[in-house]
């Protein structure tokens, strides 16, 4: 899970100052973005409520999701949220918002570690989802992030993984890399975003070379590098130690200590 907000850091410098160059260096100016803490947001609320739901507990899910969102929102205001998202965190009254935004999808890593079906999983990601990206793109998106998680802490392989979302999320992952970044650009829609992010994993030989394929697109640097990162560690079980300093340093307190807790409790391998 940890691989997913240090993909959020490193990618954060690169959002700004985009970059095609896989050998970037770390950069010292590098924050935790609203990634990093919505996915700590997601984090608390499956502490929390830890209970498998069915699909008549959705709403009261997805209550539960927002209640959490807003809480993390108010105590980290200037992480660099959209403006969508804060109109809505800041007004209580504001219903469900059918955002198609990557926003979604890059919040649930922790649940690919939660639960303990693939029903579960994308039960859990559709309540996630519905107070802010309720709009079946974004849900699509966030399934296929959950899932790849899922199937990777699980043990399958790359092949695995890559055709249980092409089969269920209807997503092409056959494009080289490559071929993605030469026209590859800022745009945070889910069916933009996350399938690149994805491949970015899928041909990445360790947790860094996934998290240098995703920032080295030169896109939504930082959320493609959280979800890239965050099936990256799922799958290979490991994070270098350089970068594990790097991104410790730059974490508030009070989000690590929330992470290590979920780490603790979810993540045993
Ligand atoms: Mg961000």
């Amino acid at each position: 899970m940890l691989g997913a907000i240090y993909g959020d850091i490193i990618g954060s410098y690169y959002e700004v100052h985009c970059t095609k160059d896989y050998d970037f260096p770390l950069n010292k100016e590098s924050h935790f973005t609203d990634d990093s803490v919505l996915t700590i947001a997601v984090c608390k609320a499956i502490l929390n409520f830890p209970d498998d739901i069915k699909k008549l507990g959705l709403r009261k899910r997805a209550k539960e999701y927002a209640a959490m969102y807003r809480h993390y929102y108010s105590c980290f205001p200037g992480a660099g949220f959209g403006n969508m998202f804060s109109k809505w965190a800041r007004n209580h009254d504001l219903g469900n918002i059918k955002s198609y935004g990557n926003g979604g999808a890059m919040r649930v890593i922790p649940i690919g570690y939660a639960y303990s079906t693939e029903e579960q999983v994308l039960l859990q990601v559709k309540a996630s989802c519905m107070p802010t990206h309720k709009h079946k793109e974004a849900i699509n998106g966030a399934g296929a992030v959950a899932m790849a998680v899922f199937l990777a802490r699980k043990g399958k392989s790359k092949e695995e993984i890559k055709e249980y979302i092409e089969k269920n999320h209807g997503y092409d992952l056959s494009i080289p890399l490559s071929q993605i970044r030469e026209k590859h650009i800022f745009d945070s829609r889910t069916s933009y975003s996350v399938p690149s992010a994805i491949i970015a994993f899928l041909e990445s030989t360790d947790y860094e070379s996934a998290v240098r394929n995703a920032v080295s697109l030169g896109g939504d640097a930082d959320t493609e590098a959280c979800i890239a990162g965050g099936i990256a560690e799922a799958f290979y079980k490991e994070i270098p130690d350089h970068i594990r300093r790097f991104c410790e340093s730059r974490l508030d307190s009070s989000l690590k200590k929330t992470a290590r807790e979920f780490c603790e409790k979810y993540i045993t391998d």
